[in-house]
């Protein structure tokens, strides 16, 4: 068994399904046409193109017209959010979360700034919302409910379907952002009452830069990159055809992936949690642990830096994440488990394991070996060994 890379970063990024390679390779030096020309080297192509529309709309079981290729999934968000409020400039408020991804939560600076008020609502300490919290929230005015579907941090899912109904039953759109859903657990929208729905490749073995919106048809929307008559005049740009074979390719893929992510996957998430639980004292699960995504656990480690531990992961050929402050590139700890109430000292020492089909059980034995002795040794280190020292020193 080769070790010189457990990836457990699945969260970040996903490998390219070499199955996804394949089906793009043609699209570069041979078909590179544009699907828009009116000559036949380029215009057939469009063929191919709606192909890979039909094989994102059958994993997601909705109208390939209802799909939108974007560039990711931020730009999804973007479009989705300005693009409804561009439709409806009368409806001034939206709701949306306080645990949601950048691509969202940094949107509402922007909002505000023009002029749209935005509710963003509390979580408890499981990541959990208070439905009636969401009800009462919604008022004459609101247009949007933009809630994600599972959390890129935790896993955890929101009731998708519920906050639907809601959303329905009051007569505002709802966005989600699925970014982190679609490729690991079924996503059927002909069943969910969305309206809009985010997701990127990147996230289920296509590459980066292209991902894609639902749009459920008869939703008035503006387009948010402004341009040509490309998708439908949705989004002008000249479609990025090797991508969106890719992603096609992907989300086929995914499709018949979906069983191994309930079986497989979750078992190796299982195992490695009740591992680390079992071999780590004073460490516990962020987040809700039955609605959860099954790839993902991020686990709360007390007495030591997230940094320090991301650092010696490394070293041993393991890629992570923490909600830790500096690792994650940004100078603020993880808004999430801030949200959620979890410790200070709890959110620097947290580990994000986000798994993936290509993990194997030896790989997860060795992270299982491996880990308990980092954590032993930086707690060695740590000026904080118990909770009563760390409460004394008013951390
Ligand atoms: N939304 C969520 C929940 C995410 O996890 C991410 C990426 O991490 C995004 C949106 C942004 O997707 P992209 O990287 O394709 O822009």
């Amino acid at each position: 068994m080769d070790f010189a890379n457990v990836y457990l970063d699945n969260n970040a990024t996903t490998k390219v399904a070499p199955e996804v390679l394949e089906a793009m390779l043609p699209y570069f030096c041979q078909k590179y046409g544009n699907p828009s020309s009116m000559h036949s080297f380029g215009g057939s192509l469009a063929r191919d193109m709606e192909r890979a529309r039909e094989q994102v709309a059958d994993l997601l079981n909705c109208d390939p017209v209802e799909i939108v290729f974007t560039s990711c999934g931020s730009e999804s968000d973007n479009f989705a959010l300005r693009g409804l409020i561009d439709a409806f400039p009368e409806r001034r408020h939206i709701v949306t979360t306080a645990v949601e991804h950048p691509a969202v939560k940094n949107q509402v600076p922007y909002l505000r700034k023009k002029g749209i008020r935005v509710t963003e609502l509390k979580v408890d300490r499981r990541g959990n919302l208070d439905l009636e919290e969401l009800k009462a929230a919604i008022e004459a005015e609101t247009l949007l409910i933009s809630c994600m579907f599972a959390n890129n941090e935790t896993g955890v899912t929101f009731p998708v379907r519920e906050i639907g109904e809601i959303a329905r039953e009051k007569g505002v759109f709802f966005h989600t952002d699925a970014v982190q859903a679609v490729g690991k657990i079924p996503v059927d929208l002909h069943d969910l009452p969305v309206d809009l729905l985010a997701f990127s490749g990147h996230k289920f073995h296509a590459p980066k830069g292209v991902g894609g919106l639902f749009i459920r048809r008869g939703t008035k929307i503006r387009p948010f990159i402004i341009g040509g008559h490309q998708e439908r005049s949705r989004r002008g740009g000249t479609e990025n055809l090797p991508y969106i074979v890719g992603l096609g390719r992907a989300a086929e893929l995914a499709k018949t992936n979906l069983i191994l992510e309930e079986t497989q996957v979750r078992a190796l998430r299982d195992k490695l949690e009740a591992g680390v639980l079992a071999r780590i004292p004073d460490a516990e699960v962020n987040g809700d642990r039955e609605h959860r995504v099954p790839n993902t656990t991020n686990i709360g480690i007390y007495y030591i830096e997230g940094e320090a531990l991301l650092l010696a992961l490394d070293r041993h050929h393991i890629a992570a994440s923490t909600g830790s402050a500096c690792a994650s590139g940004s100078l603020q700890p993880s808004h999430v488990l801030r949200a959620m109430g979890v410790p200070l000292t709890c959110v620097h020492g947290s580990l994000r394991l986000s798994l993936s089909v290509y993990n194997s059980e030896a790989e997860i034995d060795y992270v299982l070996e491996v880990l308990p002795k980092i954590v032993a040794e930086l707690r060695e280190i740590s000026p904080f060994h118990t909770m009563e020292e760390i409460r004394a020193f008013g951390a």
